[in-house]
This record gives structure tokens, C-alpha cells and sequence, in this order.
């Protein structure tokens, strides 16, 4: 069944902003273990998307359901705890922590208080506490992060800082990952490098992704299929050559 498969549906999506509608009737929908494309010129609606889906802003139209279950209106902290996680465009690190710490408070959403009698309690948080490590270890391992363990985040260069917020959004373990630009103020080699750590992310952990992006070799590189607006309207989607080939797409970037 098609719709077993669908992690994240958007229908008929819409938000203003005062008099700027941002987003006009956006309809996708994200299938299990793709990883999705939003693509478009600055302004054409993606953030205002994410942080509909996020819960930071909810649509004002509109319905948006993940694994089946509608989710807006909900809070952005229970929508994190049904298994959305987000990096954000900016850097949003915990300056003067370790490198180590900053991806532990990714943790977060698991550590839950202990319903069992005091007792029981510290045995609980011992076992809680070697499975977070297990699964950080995992991560520093995957986005080879071992060599700056211990560093200060921001003493790091801005490629691994990155590296470092996926890192922490992959620690909480989230069924559907939103990549905000991710690439974002990278060179060319650092770009390459944040290619195969995503790609190789979702191959270890099959974790089904929303790419934010507007480099269009990224997209080509990294994502199944794609969606492309462009002041807040979808002009384009489909398998992502297709979806971004389209005359629409070409002529809005070539617009801006
Ligand atoms: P993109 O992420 O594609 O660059 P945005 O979603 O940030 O685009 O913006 C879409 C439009 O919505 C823009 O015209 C922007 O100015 C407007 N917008 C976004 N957020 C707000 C806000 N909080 N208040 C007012 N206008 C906003």
C-alpha cells in the first residue's frame, strides 16, 4: 500500500504573513527513506515550509500529517517528540561546550523522568545512559567526528561545526529529519565532504530526510525527488532531474 509508505504529507498548505501569502496551497507528500528536495530561489517559501511542518509557525490552512497522524497546531516540542528533528540555517550550537556534549544534548527528547520508584531509579539511568553513549559513539563515528571530540565547538572550522548539528540531530534517532541548507557558507570540498556524510547517514540509518536547498548540484547529488517553489507557489516536482529541468524552475532562477 503506497500509503504505508508516506513519512510526511502536506495538503493544500497555506500561511500568510500579514498581507504576504508565503505559502499558497502547497500539496507533498515525503515517502519512507527518500530523501526529498525543497528548492527554490531566497523568499520562495522553503523555511516558512519547514517551520509550518515544525510547528514553529503552523499553517493557517491546510493539513499536514506525519505517519498518517495530523500534527498541526501541536507544539514544536511535541512534534519533536513524535520523531521530527530540524538543523537549522545558522549554526545553532551550544558555544563553550565540547564537541562530545554538544551532540549528548541531542539526547534530549529521551530523558524522560523515571515513572518507577526512586529504587529503581539510578539502576534506570545507568542503563539510559550507556545506550545514549552507544548510540553517540555511533554517530561520531559515521560523520568522523573522533579527532575534534573534545574541542570547543567554536573553535572548530564552519564545514565540521555543520558536520556537528547533523550529528546531533541524528542522535535523537528521528523518523523524518529536516536539513536546513546544510551546506550553507561551505567551499566546494567541504560541500562534497557534508554530500557523502548525509548520504551516508541515511544509509546507516535509513532516516528519511527533507532537504532544504538551493544549490541545485546539491539537490542533484543527494535527493530522490524534489519540489520547487517559487514565491510561494510549487512550480515544479517530481524524480529530482526532472522536477528541476522543468522550463518554470529555469526561468525563476534565472528571474532572481
Ligand atoms: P526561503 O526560505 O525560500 O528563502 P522564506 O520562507 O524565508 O523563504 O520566506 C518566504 C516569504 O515569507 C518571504 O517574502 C519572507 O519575507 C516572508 N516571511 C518569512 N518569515 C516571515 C515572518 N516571520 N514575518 C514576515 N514575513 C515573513
Amino acid at each position: 500500500d503506497a500509503d504505508q509508505d508516506i513519512v510526511l504529507e502536506c495538503d493544500q498548505v497555506n500561511r500568510w504573513f500579514g498581507g504576504l501569502q508565503a505559502l499558497k496551497g502547497i500539496s507533498l507528500s515525503v515517502r519512507k527513506g527518500e530523501i526529498f528536495g525543497l528548492v527554490g530561489p531566497n523568499g520562495s517559501g522553503k523555511t516558512t515550509l519547514v517551520n509550518a511542518i515544525t510547528g514553529f509557525y503552523p499553517p493557517q490552512q491546510g493539513q499536514i500529517r506525519f505517519l498518517g497522524e495530523p500534527i498541526n497546531g501541536l507544539k514544536p516540542h511535541c512534534i519533536a517528540q513524535k520523531g521530527i528533528a530540524r538543523t537549522f540555517q545558522n549554526v545553532a550550537l551550544f558555544r563553550g561546550l565540547s564537541v562530545l556534549d554538544n551532540i549528548l544534548l541531542g539526547r534530549h527528547i529521551f530523558m524522560r523522568p523515571s515513572i518507577m520508584a526512586s529504587l529503581f531509579y539510578w539502576w534506570w539511568a545507568q542503563k539510559e545512559e550507556v545506550a545514549h553513549r552507544v548510540k553517540v559513539e555511533e554517530i561520531i563515528d559515521l560523520l568522523q567526528l573522533e579527532s575534534v571530540r573534545d574541542e570547543p565547538v567554536d573553535v572548530i572550522p564552519l564545514g565540521m561545526q555543520k558536520r556537528v548539528e547533523l550529528a546531533r540531530a541524528l542522535c535523537a534517532e528521528p523518523r523524518f529529519l529536516v536539513l536546513d541548507e546544510p551546506m550553507a557558507g561551505m567551499n566546494q570540498e567541504e560541500k562534497e565532504y557534508m554530500v557523502r556524510f548525509i548520504l551516508d547517514a541515511r544509509e546507516a540509518m535509513g532516516t528519511t530526510m527533507l532537504l532544504i536547498e538551493h544549490h541545485m548540484d546539491v539537490v542533484t547529488a543527494i535527493c530522490n525527488r524534489a519540489v520547487v517553489l517559487n514565491n510561494g507557489e510549487k512550480i515544479a516536482e517530481g524524480p529530482t532531474r526532472e522536477a528541476i529541468n522543468d522550463p518554470a524552475v529555469v526561468t525563476a532562477y534565472i528571474g532572481k
